[in-house]
């Protein structure tokens, strides 16, 4: 599966700090989207993000509570049709 961030996260970005694959991306724009996000693609579900999160705002897709479903779809789009990985120099 995958790990999945919603609606409480508050983009401190520890947990990109720690993500070994780099999976991990700070939403741009940060008013259309206003969380991190995980890509489904390149996250090997290694769990290291989940206890860094100082707001419990990320956890396994299959354990993602009912009322943030929509956000298993979101962080999903972020990498298929939004603005995924930023450009590297
Ligand atoms: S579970 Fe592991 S690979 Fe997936 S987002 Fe978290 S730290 Fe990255
Ligand atoms: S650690 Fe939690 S609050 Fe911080 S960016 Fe990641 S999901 Fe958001």
């Amino acid at each position: 599966m995958t790990h999945v961030i919603f609606d409480p996260c508050i983009r401190d970005g520890t947990c990109a700090d720690v993500c070994l694959v780099a999976c991990i991306v700070a939403g741009t724009p940060e008013a259309v989207w206003p969380w991190y996000y995980v890509d489904p693609n390149n996250c090997i579900d290694c769990g290291d993000c989940v206890a860094m999160c100082p707001v419990d705002a990320i956890c396994p897709a299959e354990r993602l509570p009912a009322q943030y479903a929509a956000a298993l779809e979101l962080n999903a789009r972020y990498f298929r049709t939004g603005p995924g990985y930023p450009s590297r120099p």
